[in-house]
């Protein structure tokens, strides 16, 4: 259990919850759960009230942009984007028809893949939020330090040999199950910060091998996450050359996220979809911690309103996210106070303990969640891969469950709350695929079997 843990009793809390509603009991069970959002809310309703908006988001995409330069000229593999670090969206026809007959949409609708799987330098979802988070302290830095004049100067200036050794007396802490970890260090030390990772031991080899090739500094921790995490603030907060990443906290993460929406409406267009009151989109987003599907979902309603519908997903083993949305505990709640282990083959969403930064924010806006055995999630990367030749890792796999409960009794009570009923043939779904692209062939090859 976190060293935070607020003591709640687990039986106490377990009993009560089990006679709540049957939601519950599948959720303590460790069956596969749907849970409707009973706390949602119209986005005109809370948009003023949210303490982030439309400026915020802003902010961030400009500041990617006055980096593009300079992300180009260190990684060419962004060349092809001018330096922006953004995926494809592809339509995935035959995966749609394999989950039509799992449960899925059996109608006139289109199925995508958001393929951050794909994203250059991190190879996850990652490389939205946790380089956002990097460049934006590299630069708070340079302008402090006069190595950029401001906003209009020659971004590229970062990649001298001056920039490099001043940054080299900084480090950046993060304390992460794996992706967060690649994407900070692997940004971090491009730069030339210092780069220090917490993890814990159980975090997949390769990714601390990759992390050490790339002259990361990985420090393995016994224990869960929650604990790295804790530790790394620790460390940092008493190095005055330390910058700590913090994944519960974070509005940078967030922020840096929530950029997607945008150039998602744009891909969108591309393919012929509007989203408007006539044509609903549904995006899926797999859940760890909360900032990435947040940040995405805290996007999302900014450029669609109430025309998006976000639904989040969880290993039935470690629904953090899903317990503190749920039971309004947010950060107050474990999924070992619930009686679940918090153990999974899908590491990018093992997490224990949800951010309550998030979760307390985007409580009126995501419309629902649903939980995931990891047996199916292997099942989902296979599937993918024979129907369309596309590799994801299992936990970029888990969105694939909210489309696959389309049809539940759930979800079509909340077409018909929302007027969606006879829409769903003009809709248009989008998973988001969260990472894949580093997983090395050999794990590829076991996964896959
Ligand atoms: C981190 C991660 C997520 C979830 O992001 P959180 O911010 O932790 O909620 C989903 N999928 C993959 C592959 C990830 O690495």
């Amino acid at each position: 259990m976190s060293d935070d843990s607020k003591n709640l009793n687990t039986s106490v809390l377990k009993d009560h919850l089990a006679k709540e509603s049957p939601f519950f009991q599948d959720l303590i069970s460790g069956r596969e759960a749907v849970w409707i959002n009973p706390g949602w809310q119209p986005f005109s309703s809370v948009r003023d009230r949210l303490g982030l908006g439309e400026a915020e988001i802003r902010d961030a995409s400009e500041r990617l942009l006055r980096f593009a330069p300079l992300i180009r000229t260190l990684f060419p593999e962004t060349e092809d984007r001018s330096g922006l670090i953004e995926s494809d969206l592809k339509e995935i026809p035959g995966m749609k028809r394999v989950l039509a007959r799992e449960g899925g949409p059996d109608d006139g609708s289109r199925l995508f893949l958001k393929c951050d799987n794909d994203l250059p330098i991190a190879g996850s979802v990652k490389a939205r939020g946790g380089i956002y988070e990097v460049l934006k302290h590299a630069e708070t830095l340079a302008f402090d330090s006069g190595l950029l004049s401001g906003p209009e100067d020659d971004y590229r200036k970062l990649a001298s040999e001056k920039a490099r050794s001043f940054f080299s007396r900084h480090n950046v802490q993060v304390g992460s199950t794996g992706n967060l970890g690649l994407s900070i260090g692997i940004m971090s030390a491009a730069l030339g910060f210092r780069a220090i990772v917490h993890m814990s031991s159980d975090a997949k080899q390769w990714k601390k091998d990759l992390l050490r090739a790339h002259g990361v500094q990985v420090i393995e921790y016994d224990g869960d996450y929650g604990k790295a995490v804790a530790e790394g603030r620790k460390l940092a907060a008493g190095d005055p050359a330390a910058y700590f990443v913090d994944d519960e906290n974070s509005k940078d993460l967030f922020l840096g996220y929530a950029t997607a929406a945008e150039r998602l409406r744009k891909q969108l267009t591309g393919e012929g979809i509007l989203t408007d009151e006539t044509h609903p989109l549904f995006v899926y987003v797999p859940c760890g911690v909360g900032g990435a599907p947040g940040g995405l979902t805290f996007g999302l309603k900014h450029v669609f309103g109430d025309h998006v519908h976000v639904f989040f997903a969880e290993p039935t083993m470690a629904p953090a996210m899903l317990a503190g949305l749920s039971t309004g505990l947010h950060h107050d709640v474990s999924v070992q106070d619930l009686g679940l282990s918090g153990v999974t083959e899908a590491d990018g969403l093992a997490v224990s303990r949800p951010s309550g930064f998030v979760g307390k924010l985007i409580a009126p806006l995501v419309s629902g969640e649903m939980t995931v055995k990891d047996e199916r999630l292997l099942e989902f990367i296979k599937v993918l891969f024979t129907s369309e030749g596309l590799f994801i890792e299992p936990s970029a796999a888990a969105g694939f469950r909210c489309v696959s409960s389309f049809q539940s009794g759930e979800v079509q009570a909340y077409l018909t709350r929302h007027g969606l009923t006879n829409l769903t043939d003009r809709a248009a779904h989008v998973v988001w695929a969260t990472g894949g692209r580093l997983v090395p062939a050999a794990v590829r090859k076991k996964l896959l079997s």
